[in-house]
């Protein structure tokens, strides 16, 4: 497990800095730094602590404490920027004493500026010159001297530049910011990243166009991503894959032939899981990887939150193992297990097995016999699976 710091600036008596219009920038980086720890804690291997989840007065010293204080393996300032008129882009600053995560910074500032369509400014480093060897960003050098082994500080974008800003009043692209950001870091410790797919569950009196809205996606992509025939015939409790995955960019993993013995085992297992097609059916143990097996992968993976793309590939065949192996899974248990669990018990889907979670695999363990202990044993497991 890692743990990463991750400190969004300003915040509390500090909400002065501003765009043009009305983005603050206290506001911005929180919402990009609770995304940031959302995506890395999604993963399973990242513990992230936040110096603050709140609108909250914070000095930079106190900010990089909390980071040495946690031993943490990562500091991350999360910022963004203001300069004179038709200044833009992205840019990382890395410690002048730590000039090895001068590459880390540059894929950091590379990666975010190439989600927003921006200028990439690079990987830069800024000396004291009161205190030379000492950086000039406080909140670097308190981490880095902390002991601390990788401290950056970020500035996603300029506030101060209206197109910019306009970018950054979008919800949308502040979690793209976070996702950028987290692939590299995941990259950086080798931990493998998929960008979260999130599963909708259908209510009643809900159209694919107020979905699509909701979720700021469109008709076309939720149609494609769950293989849906006819757009116009949706039900209540039908499971949609919603968020945008990019599908165009997944290589997808060769498919076991038509007829194949290894597609029979594939379909019989997405049985045995209770992952039905996008019409809700079970499928039919033929070998062939047709429609309806595609779109019960798809199922699977938005629910494993796996990359998306209807392919049975090792990622996908890794998680079903697992599920297979029946882990013991309780509280504190995150990762693709507990969102498999999720979903056959009807709670949220986010990884993370929580009070909530615990109460629900309680009421299906009173429901089934069991002992209502809401740890999900091998008698619970042979309840879920199967
Ligand atoms: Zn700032």
């Amino acid at each position: 497990m890692f743990k990463v710091c991750i400190d969004p600036g300003h915040g509390g008596s500090d909400r002065s800095n501003r765009g043009p219009s009305c983005y603050v920038e206290a506001d911005g980086v929180l919402a990009i730094s609770k995304y940031l720890k959302e995506e890395l804690e999604s993963t399973g291997q990242f513990q992230a602590i936040l110096t603050r989840d709140r609108d909250k007065t914070l000095t930079l010293t106190e900010r990089g404490r909390i980071a040495a204080r946690n031993k943490v393996d990562l500091f991350i300032s999360q910022h963004t920027n203001a300069g004179p008129k038709g200044a833009g882009g992205t840019e990382v600053y890395y410690s002048v004493d730590i000039p090895g995560d001068r590459e880390l910074a540059a894929k950091l500032s590379a990666a975010v500026a190439q989600v927003l369509g921006i200028q990439d400014r690079g990987a830069k480093t800024s000396e004291s010159t009161r205190y030379p060897g000492e950086d000039y960003y406080t909140v670097i050098d308190k981490a880095q001297d902390g002991g601390v082994p990788h401290v950056l500080l970020i500035e996603s974008a300029f506030h101060s530049n209206p197109d910019e800003e306009r970018l950054l009043l979008q919800d949308e692209n502040l979690r793209k910011i976070a996702q950028a950001q987290a692939k590299v870091i995941c990259e950086f410790f080798g931990v493998q990243y998929s960008q979260q797919a999130n599963v909708y569950i259908v209510q009643s009196g809900d159209t694919l166009w107020g979905i699509a809205q909701k979720f700021k996606t469109t008709v076309e992509e939720i149609v494609k991503l769950n293989s849906i025939s006819n757009p116009s015939l949706i039900h209540p409790g039908q499971e949609l894959i919603v968020g945008s995955i990019e599908v165009d960019k997944v290589q997808p993993a060769p498919q076991p032939e038509n007829g194949d013995e290894k597609v029979r085992e594939l379909q019989h297992i997405l049985n045995m899981l209770h992952i039905t097609d996008t019409n809700g059916k079970v499928l039919v143990e033929d070998g062939l990887y047709g429609p309806a097996t595609t779109s019960a992968v798809k199922k699977f993976q938005g629910i494993a939150g796996i990359q998306v793309d209807g392919s049975a590939g090792p990622q996908t065949m890794g998680v079903i193992k697992q599920i297979l192996a029946m882990p013991v899974t309780k509280r504190g248990s995150k990762g693709a297990v507990v969102r498999y669990i999720q979903f056959r018990v009807g709670v949220g889907i986010d990884g993370i097995f929580g009070p909530k979670t615990e109460a629900i695999v309680k009421k299906f363990q009173s429901a089934n016999g069991l002992v209502a202990d809401g740890i999900v044993g091998s008698k619970t497991w042979k309840e879920l699976i199967g």
